[in-house]
């Protein structure tokens, strides 16, 4: 379905990143990886997608906390591949801490890499979108850009951000080919999720059983964790023919979540 396209998906070192390369690959698309990560780790990753997939995998490890190395990245791809049709913005990170103890460093952080990388990975893969007339833009928001979470300021107003962006990109580009849209997930069991229980049960004076229990599953309904191929699977269906006319959507894959 998706042979000779090309796709970037960022932050796929590991995770729902991961999960939706792979789902991509499957599809016959050119998938470019990208993230943070031990360089050997990073190699067994691509190999292993591109042995299970058949498909061309290639690597780039931009730091996308930096305008200048997206743009970088951005200018690679079109270079060794002549093309940038789909493109998932899904590198994101969190930091869990109450607004007055909230690191001013941490809330740079999080806006440069969840929302403005997307901005400078959009700004600069829609020309050559618009001139083929046809382009998939998928931003991994959350259940987060719908509703809040206390302790989460910066990652739910980039969240939140990343969502209105995604409507402008929408809108502006709706009569070229071009969708845009936001995953909304609930909670996946992906290290961006291991590593914030620690920090949850300290903001709310809990131990981290409970924080499973009484925090993250609370109000998803499924009472289970979300799958990355769950994800993977929206994804590949968004960038198919039959996903041509949904654009500017928040699409929640959140277990019930946001239907409290
Ligand atoms: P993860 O920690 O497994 O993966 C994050 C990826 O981003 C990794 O590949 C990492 O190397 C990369 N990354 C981190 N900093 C980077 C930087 N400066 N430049 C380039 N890459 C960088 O996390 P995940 O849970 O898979 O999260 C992926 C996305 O999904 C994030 O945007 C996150 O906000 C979103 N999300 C996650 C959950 C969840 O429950 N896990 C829920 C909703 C939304």
């Amino acid at each position: 379905m998706l042979n000779g396209k090309v796709a970037l998906v960022t932050g796929s070192t590991s995770g729902i990143g991961l999960g939706i390369a792979h789902a991509l690959a499957r599809e016959g698309a050119t998938v470019v990886l990208n993230g943070l990560g031990n360089a050997s780790d990073i190699e067994a990753t691509r190999a292993q997608l591109a042995a299970d997939t058949g498909a061309d995998i290639r690597f780039i490890g931009a730091d996308l906390s930096s305008a200048d190395a997206v743009a970088s990245l951005i200018a690679q791809i079109e270079t060794d591949l002549g093309r940038l049709d789909i493109l998932v913005n899904n590198a994101g990170v969190q930091h869990v801490a109450p607004i007055e103890d909230f690191p001013p460093e941490k809330w740079d952080l999080i806006l440069a890499l969840n929302l403005g990388a997307a901005f400078h990975t959009i700004r600069l893969a829609v020309p050559g979108m618009k001139q083929r007339g046809w382009g998939r833009i998928i931003n991994v928001a959350s259940a987060h850009a719908l509703v809040a979470s206390p302790f989460k300021s910066a990652y739910v107003a980039s969240k939140h951000g990343l969502l209105g962006l995604t409507k402008t990109v929408a809108l502006e580009l709706a009569e070229h080919g071009v969708t845009a849209n936001a995953i909304c997930p609930g909670y996946v069991m992906t290290p961006l999720v291991q590593k914030q229980i620690p920090d949850t049960a300290k903001a709310r004076g809990i131990s981290e059983e409970e924080v499973i229990r009484d925090v993250l599953l609370a109000s998803q309904a499924t009472k289970r964790f979300v799958e990355v191929d769950e994800l993977g699977a929206l994804a590949a269906f968004l960038c198919s023919d039959g996903a041509a006319s949904i654009t500017g959507t928040a699409l929640p894959v959140d277990g019930g979540w946001t239907a409290h």
